[in-house]
């Protein structure tokens, strides 16, 4: 819990453009710095199996936030009308990724065309190159408390909390949601600084009261509206992970007005934790350029 929102006054909002900025100008300057190097930037490959429009919006973000910084990303498309093509096409275009050095990162469009197995993502990705996250490798890295890739957006909700300034050790954290892209990547991140973690999902009972006790909530249901103000513990810490439509607007898992009467920070949707999401998934690429040079000199060592 941090000094929060007394009777009048309104949370602090955590936006996350001015972090994402200062990201975007460390990462610029690692690239340079490679790029330099090398002779060639590193390169992120974006991988889009059946173009869905909503992903494809932000996949295209990522690029162009690629050559804001000088990474040179590309977007590989993979061709198919029927999942069993799609797989095999898929397949084969990550072996060709995992193979060229140019290619430092690899990230696949979520969610799969219906039919298409997450497992055949898992099965072909090299995990020094998946910078989301998604391989059991990094995963189980993650559960140990190593240090491997993690979901951009799980990283993005757990920056926004370290940016609140809340304590962390010895605090009380609620997390709404446990898919493995973004509830429980942050339970583990807080639970390794020391948080005692409660994981909620739809079966959950009572919610309110369990967010009732918590300094620092992390909402990822894609419900609108799940978690209101007066369910909060005055001055709490309030990350909305989720991202929803309603009547053509975006908006969060949190009823926002009520939310930022009680809360002592919170983050806006749209404008938090999504575009510090896109900064940090270039620093993993950055990472995984980097991490790839070392275990190469190890290798030829
Ligand atoms: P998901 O795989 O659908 O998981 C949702 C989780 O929320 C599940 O664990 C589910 O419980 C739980 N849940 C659903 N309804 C609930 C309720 N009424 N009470 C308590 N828990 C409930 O979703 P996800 O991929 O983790 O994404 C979560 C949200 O984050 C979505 O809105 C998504 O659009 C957003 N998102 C944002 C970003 C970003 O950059 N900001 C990136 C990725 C995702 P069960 O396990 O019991 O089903």
């Amino acid at each position: 819990m941090i000094s929060g929102a007394t009777s009048g006054t309104r949370a602090r909002r955590l936006e996350g453009a001015p972090f994402a900025n200062e990201i975007r100008e460390r990462v610029a300057a690692e690239v340079a710095e490679w790029t330099e190097t090398h002779g060639h930037p590193p390169g992120l490959a974006v991988v889009v199996c059946g173009r869905s429009a909503p992903s494809m919006v932000y996949l295209e973000r990522i690029l162009s936030a690629c050559e804001r910084v000088g990474i040179a990303g590309s977007l590989v498309d993979v061709p198919g009308d029927d999942a069993a093509t799609q797989e095999h096409e898929l397949t084969a275009a990550l072996h060709r990724l995992n193979d060229d050095a140019a290619v430092a990162g690899i990230i696949v469009q979520m969610p799969l065309p219906a039919g298409v197995r997450l497992k055949t993502v898992v099965d072909a990705i090299e995990p020094l190159k998946d910078i989301d996250g998604i391989h059991p490798l990094n995963a189980g890295l993650l559960r140990l408390g190593y240090d491997g890739f993690v979901p951009a957006t799980a990283h993005a909700a757990l920056e926004m909390i370290h940016r609140s300034g809340v304590q962390l050790a010895g605090a009380d954290a609620v997390v709404i949601g446990r898919s493995p892209v973004v509830g429980m990547p942050v339970a583990f991140m807080l639970t390794k600084e020391d948080a005692t973690v409660t994981v909620c999902h739809s079966k959950t009972r009572d919610l309110a009261s369990k967010v009732r006790s918590a300094d620092v909530v992390v909402v990822a249901a894609g419900k609108p509206g799940l978690v209101t103000g007066d369910m909060l513990k005055p001055g709490a810490v309030v990350i909305d992970v989720g991202i929803n439509v309603v009547e053509g607007r975006i908006v969060g898992d949190v009823e926002f007005d009520s939310a930022e009467l009680v809360a002592g920070a919170i983050t806006p949707v749209p404008g938090g934790v999504g575009p510090l999401t896109n900064a940090l998934l270039l620093s993993h690429l950055m990472r995984a350029a980097q991490r790839q040079d070392h275990a190469k000199e190890h290798f030829e060592a």
